[in-house]
């Protein structure tokens, strides 16, 4: 029997690991640049903090969730996404006295999904909440930290921002009660999906990727003709900073998002490069969501993004890695091995040994390893004090003394 990892579940090393790496790296700078600070929540929670949060109608509430009862009897629920969480957070730790909040976590969540590339049941977000601003300003911070990001990793070129608004409650109740008469018109030429959805929840109709209902979906009315002058004048200043910042983005009127604790904006950075997964980062605000849970009313806007599908966006050749390994020519210089690489590393020169092997065995190793030089240490250079460098990309080898090999390696 072969051991597998359980369906939908994968584990992550070699190059994907270090893009991972270097995608929350940059993710990190970026988020500190505009002073988000850290928070890392439990990857479990109390059920009820997604349940009625994320929506009775929603993909992940109902269909996605990994739920199960522990052995205290208690319902708990393997996080699908982080908002939610963020936002029992602060709430719990009664964070919300010193406002604004700026927050960023990154950690693996959990939903069950038809697995294939792109789409996993534990998969890793990274992202950032502004909690306590009420004006567009908070919107199009949240936006341009997502632009430098993607611009942070050379991805700019690769992803397209998609904007829309929902509005106020207002606007959404009118724009739901006009899109139920249009779409109840056809009911019966609506996927089966999308006739439940016309009941519980009919934004999502517009989600919906079904051929059935795509040519529905071309029909129904838009939204900005249900927009009330307050949200429409909210929206305006959110494109009016984007405009200002540089940012390049399409209005995509059909776009709602799939949960219910979203209003005003809403967005979406896609991409045409990972086929239907071309979702790589979304958001949008929260205005009601802190009070829903218990909370005091307190307004939020922000994002999450997929590291796994950034990481095959991203995807090139590693890059050459500075690295030595030490080498011994005869037996007797291998004492003089762990003292010397010890010396390298309290130089911040990275390098390794080979463990085993004669000088030429090693030799390919390291350079299969992908080391950039090796120091080899034989007969003379125990006696001399003089070290052969061997600098792989060109094959050149030179003799240097202790000082200078330190002075060469840390001036690379
Ligand atoms: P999709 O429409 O592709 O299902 P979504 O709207 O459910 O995406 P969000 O809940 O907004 O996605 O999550 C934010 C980001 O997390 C997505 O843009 C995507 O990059 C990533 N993501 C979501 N679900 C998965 C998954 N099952 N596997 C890998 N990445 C995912
Ligand atoms: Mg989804």
């Amino acid at each position: 029997m072969k051991l597998q990892p359980v369906r939908g579940t994968r584990d992550i090393y070699g190059d994907e690991a270090r893009l991972f790496r270097e995608i929350d790296q940059h993710f990190a700078k970026t988020a500190s640049l505009f002073d988000f600070q850290e928070i890392e929540t439990p990857i479990f929670e109390f059920t009820s903090v997604f349940q009625r949060t994320l929506g009775e109608g929603s993909d992940i509430v109902n269909k996605e969730m990994y739920t199960f009862e522990d052995r205290s009897g208690d319902s708990l629920t393997l996080r699908p996404e982080g908002t939610a969480s963020v936002a029992r957070a602060v709430i719990s730790n009664s964070m919300l006295r010193d406002l604004p909040l700026k927050l960023f976590y990154s950690g693996p969540m959990f939903r069950h999904e038809r697995p294939q590339k792109g789409r996993y049941r534990q998969f890793t977000q990274f992202g950032i909440e502004l909690i306590g601003v009420p004006t567009p300003v908070a919107d199009i911070e949240v936006l341009a930290c997502a632009w430098m990001f993607f611009k942070n990793c050379q991805l700019s070129d690769k992803v397209q921002l998609e904007l829309n608004t929902i509005g106020d409650a207002d606007s959404r109740d009118q724009y739901r009660s006009r899109l139920v008469s249009h779409f109840e018109k056809f009911s019966k030429d609506l996927s089966e999906d999308s006739q439940v959805r016309l009941k519980s929840n009919p934004l999502r109709i517009l989600d919906s990727k079904d051929p059935k209902d795509q040519a529905l979906i071309a029909d129904a009315p838009l939204f900005s003709d249900s927009l009330n002058p307050a949200s429409q004048q909210f929206f305006d200043q959110v494109v009016e900073g984007l405009n200002q910042l540089n940012i390049p983005f399409q209005l995509n009127s059909k776009l709602v998002r799939g949960l219910d604790y979203y209003c005003h904006t809403v967005f979406e950075f896609t991409t045409t490069h990972l086929g239907s997964q071309n979702a790589v980062l979304s958001g949008g605000r929260y205005n009601d969501l802190i009070e829903s849970m218990g909370g005091p009313s307190t307004p939020g806007v922000g994002w999450a993004a997929g590291t796994d599908r950034l990481a095959l966006l991203l995807e090139k050749p590693r890059t050459h890695h500075q690295n030595v390994a030490v080498i011994a020519a005869v037996a007797e210089a291998e004492p003089l091995l762990l003292p010397l690489v010890s010396e390298l590393r309290d130089n911040n020169i990275a390098s390794q040994l080979i463990y085993s092997g004669n000088m030429s065995k090693q030799l390919k190793k390291a350079n299969k390893r992908n080391c950039s030089h090796a120091i080899l240490i034989g007969e003379d250079e125990i006696q001399s004090g003089q070290y052969q460098l061997k600098h792989f990309a060109d094959g050149s080898q030179i003799s240097v003394s202790k000082q200078e090999l330190l002075r060469k390696l840390k001036e690379l």
